[in-house]
């Protein structure tokens, strides 16, 4: 019999992983059902396809009963109980690797873009207020130091990057690194020395708010954020202060503590940067990621280990 593959992910995927899912199981793409199919669906799923905002707790598992595996759409899995999970028994991939250009590249992009005004630069050109004076002074990129909080598989992209840009590269992580680059004890020492605070540390109780004010004031009015992990790092009522009264310079942030919703405040601040998390948002990488999560799932249903499993939820295969 093949399985019901119930997809959580409100937004489009790209259609090859409904083509590659297909091949595996029957897909249903849950948003969409009446409240009838709904109730049919949930006895009947297998795999489940979601992301960490679809927030898999265990409300979200005892409603889907007989779920054997899981397959994230994302590399942070911050979103899942993954303790009930394993408990559970049941299997959990994800896809890391595959994404960490595009979110290296992104984080340049906000450093460049808060750094040398590019948002309201833009602005002054389409509005042809050009004609009546240019713009202020910018802050130079190249050459400066950059802190990489989190030096993982995005983290080591970034420093990649850096060493392009000619910028002296520092890193905290919870273990040395065998990297040519200065290691910071924790967030605190590597913001004092830091021309820019790039976060990349997976969202968790543990790293919940390691952006403080503490911090904020230690990067200081020189400073740019930039943050393309969770939003959950950062206290963002201490970065909208440290925005609002110059402690900070400027601010990058893909990620945000309440996204979708982004507070009033930080939208109206002119020396913030704000994207609507789409460190993953090309094509490639979409359609890569996608491959990633039927490669895991046809893997679950050929009884053969998981490609890439999350971290502390590895099992047999059934
Ligand atoms: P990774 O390879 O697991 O790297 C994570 C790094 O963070 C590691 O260096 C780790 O240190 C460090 N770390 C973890 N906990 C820490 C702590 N308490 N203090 C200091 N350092 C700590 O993960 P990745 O693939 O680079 O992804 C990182 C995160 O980026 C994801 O978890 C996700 O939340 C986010 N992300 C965002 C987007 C987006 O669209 N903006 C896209 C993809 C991913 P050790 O190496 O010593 O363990």
């Amino acid at each position: 019999m093949r399985p019901l593959i119930v997809s959580l992910i409100p937004r489009s995927l790209p259609p090859v992983i409904y083509d590659r899912l297909a091949e595996i199981g029957d897909v249903v793409f849950w948003p969409s059902l009446d409240p009838a199919a709904k109730a049919e669906a949930a006895k009947r799923a297998e795999v489940l396809i979601a992301t960490s905002s679809s927030r898999v707790d265990k409300a979200v598992l005892d409603t889907f009963p007989n779920v054997r595996m899981i397959g994230d759409f994302g590399v942070g899995f911050d979103g899942y109980d993954t303790a009930e999970i394993a408990r559970r028994g049941i299997h959990l991939s994800h896809t890391p690797g595959v994404l960490s250009d595009d979110v290296a590249d992104l984080a340049f992009a906000l450093m460049l873009d808060a750094a040398r005004l590019m948002p309201a630069s833009d602005r002054l050109v389409h509005e042809g207020r050009w004609p009546q004076g240019g713009m202020p002074l910018a802050v130079k990129v190249s050459g400066k130091r950059i802190g990489i909080a989190g030096l993982g598989r995005i983290g080591l992209e970034i420093a990649r990057r850096a060493e392009g840009f000619k910028m002296t590269v520092g890193y905290t992580a919870r273990t040395e690194k065998n990297v040519p680059w200065q290691r910071f004890p924790d967030m605190l020492s590597l913001a004092e020395w830091a021309d820019f605070l790039v976060i990349v540390i997976p969202g968790s109780l543990e790293t919940h708010h390691l952006v403080n004010a503490e911090v904020l004031a230690a990067l200081g009015p020189k400073g740019f954020l930039i943050n393309v992990a969770r939003g959950s790092l950062v206290d963002t009522t201490a970065l909208i202060r440290a925005l609002e009264s110059g402690t900070i310079a400027g601010a990058g942030l893909d990620v945000f503590e309440h996204e979708p919703y982004v507070e009033d405040q930080l939208r109206r601040l002119p020396n913030a940067v704000l994207t609507p998390h789409i460190g993953s948002a090309t094509v490639e990488t979409r359609t890569a990621m996608a491959h990633l999560v039927a490669d895991n799932v046809k893997a679950w249903a050929e009884k053969r280990p998981l490609i890439t499993p999350v971290p502390g939820t590895e099992r047999d295969p059934d």
